[in-house]
């Protein structure tokens, strides 16, 4: 029987962070992560305790359990543009290597979109991911020490930038934690980048004007 993929929702709208803040996005949320169960209630038990992403179940829009085929068609559904110009997916989660491979990959090339992801980075990558964001988090072995770009989201207890500047990615982010202290976490992120000018700051911007 063919694997199916559990998928807690699929959406169209703008990359919010990162390198590509502003660019229109198919965005595919794979259901689970290997660092927290997804259940407010075992959050103090996680490994990564200040996940801000509802990724419990396949109950979103667009959520279910797909085979591959599906899947990419569901994605190529999402996009405006009939001529399919610039056709961009972003494979998140919760954890989207627990489930990505190179089946999904290959399907959705097919449908003529380019695959980026944003992952934890303790999972080995499959063949066939075009653009690779890693957001590592405290207390985990990170494998993925090289891609086009990191975010750490900062300031982590036990995470410290200097760590990471030799790691082979294109660029470096830090987005400023999103908790209570969002405020004096974006002023670090500005002071650290001034200071370490291989850093560059990554906002939220999709939280500022309320998009998904
Ligand atoms: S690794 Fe990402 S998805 Fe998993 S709990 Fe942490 S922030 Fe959430």
């Amino acid at each position: 029987m063919a694997k199916k993929y559990n998928i807690k929702e699929i959406y169209y709208t703008l990359q919010g962070e990162g390198h590509h803040t502003g660019k229109p996005a198919v965005f595919c949320r794979f259901a689970g992560c290997n660092l927290w169960n997804g259940l407010e209630e075992d959050r103090h038990k996680a490994i990564c305790q200040f996940c801000d992403t509802d990724f419990w179940g396949t109950d979103g829009v667009n959520g279910g359990k797909y085979i591959a085929k599906d899947l990419a068609e569901m994605i190529a559904s999402l996009w405006p543009d009939a001529n399919k110009s610039d056709c961009y997916v972003v494979f998140t989660g919760g954890e989207p290597l627990l489930q990505l491979d190179e089946d999904l990959t290959a399907s959705v090339h097919k449908v003529g979109f380019e695959i980026a992801i944003e992952t934890n980075g303790t999972i080995e990558l499959p063949i066939g991911v075009d653009w690779v964001c890693v957001s590592p988090k405290a207390n985990t072995d990170i494998l993925l020490k090289n891609g086009n770009e990191l975010k750490l989201v900062y300031p982590q207890l036990g995470m410290d930038p200097a760590d990471f500047v030799d790691w082979d990615f294109d660029y470096h982010y830090l987005q400023p934690m999103d908790n209570a202290y969002l405020s004096k976490n974006t002023e670090a992120c500005v002071g650290y980048c001034k200071d370490n000018p291989k850093w560059n700051l990554s906002i939220q911007t999709h939280k500022l004007i309320n998009i998904p």
